[in-house]
Formats: C-alpha cells, structure tokens, sequence
C-alpha cells in the first residue's frame, strides 16, 4: 500500500461513521422527533393553526402582562389599563397597570400605578374588607379611595442610601383616604378613641393584612402618620409585616 493510499483509507475510515449518520435524521423516528423539535416545527408550532405540538404556556412566559391581566379584571367590572414597561435605572415593572376604577363606580383617585399581583390585592381588599367595613360601621357607600404614591423611583421612607421602596417597583401603594355617598370623607389618621370612624379605620388596617404583604400606618413610624402603605413585597417563608 503506497502512503497515498494508506491516508485515504484511514481518512475514510475517520469519515465513514460520520458519513453514515449524515443522513439519518430525515428518517428518525416520530417519537424522537417530538422530543427534539427541529428549527422547522418549532414554527410550525408557533403558528396558530397548529395544535398541542409544544406547551402553550411556555410560548406566555411566567409573567401575564398587562393587556392580559386589565382585560381579566375587567370581567370583574374593574377599569386598569396597561401600562409601558417603566424602566428607570434599577427601578421599574415590566407590566404595571394604570388602576381607575373599582367595581360599583368606586374611584381610584389619582389612578394608582401598580402591578397586576398589587392591582388585585387592592381589589380584594377594597370589595371583602373596605366596602364591606364601610357598610357595617358607617352605614354608607363607599365611592373614592383616595391615594398618595403608587409608583415612584425612590429609596425607602425616601432616606438617601437606604434600600429601594416597593413602590420603585409599582408593587405599593399608599391610600391617604376615604370618600362616601352622603358622609364626610375619613383621612387616615390615628384615632384612638371607639367612634365609627375609628372602628372602621381599625377594620380596614386589619384587613389589608390579609391581602398584602406590607401594611404600615399612624403609629408605625413617623414616615406613615397620615397613610396606609400597602406592598406585596415577596419575604421568605411568606412572612408578612403589618404595624
Ligand atoms: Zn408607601
């Protein structure tokens, strides 16, 4: 054998288990195929008139964005639009909502900015614990909520170098107040004294507890003499801080 023919050969040999797998993907099996789709049928799976190919949820991603979550609560009878991404340094929502109005023709006022997860505890809060406390201490309609801060890029309690506030991230609120059909409205304030107003101020602090995770207020600190901060801030194990 001549040195040529020697490289030759053991080239083809090196190629020939390559060579002979080059053509075995046409003809793999469906079952392997369905494990490891090809660019082709994943676009054959995007496409609309394609059906149960690749799990629908993961083409959504694990967030609902806004259009999404306003067009659900707009079922509920409840007024949010969705919002751009706000993106401001390392503060931001990737799918706030613009929160207008509640069930029943109860006003957000100003519209509060906030995400979907903060949108919807409000919105319990508002339906199970403030209408409800509204009626049982005060006998009256609820027809305004009355809010400070929803979204805004700062620090917490605005200190310079302390850690960002939930709401740099729209997952706060604060709610400064309370308008009713035929009764003077009732600002957050501290009232220690056993009046309606009071008892339903109590009530209604007590019951954001349930539906956020964050409740401060008069006699937290100073930072929340005349409001009630509500967050859905995420703690481990699920902890939750009401003051
Ligand atoms: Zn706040």
């Amino acid at each position: 054998m001549s040195y040529g023919h020697f490289v030759s050969l053991a080239l083809l040999l090196v190629m020939a288990p390559a060579a002979a797998q080059v053509p075995l993907p046409p003809p793999r099996p469906a079952g392997i195929e369905n494990t490891r789709p090809s660019a082709g049928s994943q676009a054959a799976a995007a496409s609309p008139s394609s059906t149960g190919t690749l799990p629908s949820g993961k083409m959504a991603g694990p967030g609902e964005d806004g259009a999404s979550c306003a067009a659900r609560l707009a079922e509920l009878g409840i007024k949010a639009e969705p919002v751009p991404e706000l993106r401001n340094g390392a503060c931001g929502a990737k799918s706030p909502l613009k929160l207008l109005q509640l069930p029943q023709g109860v006003d957000v006022a100003p519209p509060a900015i906030v995400t979907c997860a903060a949108a919807e505890a409000f919105v319990k809060w508002m339906q199970e614990g403030v209408a409800a406390e509204a009626e049982r201490h005060l006998a009256a309609r609820l027809r305004r909520i009355l809010i400070g801060t929803s979204y805004e890029c700062r620090s917490r309690n605005r200190q310079a170098g302390s850690k960002l506030s939930e709401h740099a991230f729209a997952n706060a609120l604060d709610v400064m107040g309370f308008e009713f059909e035929k009764r003077r409205p009732i600002p957050i304030v501290s009232r220690p004294d056993e009046s309606p107003e009071a008892m339903f101020l109590a009530a209604v602090r007590a019951q954001a507890c349930e539906h956020f995770t964050t409740v401060l207020g008069p006699g937290s600190d100073a930072a929340h003499a005349d409001h009630l901060h509500l967050d859905m801030r995420e703690r481990k194990r699920g902890a939750k801080l009401c003051q």
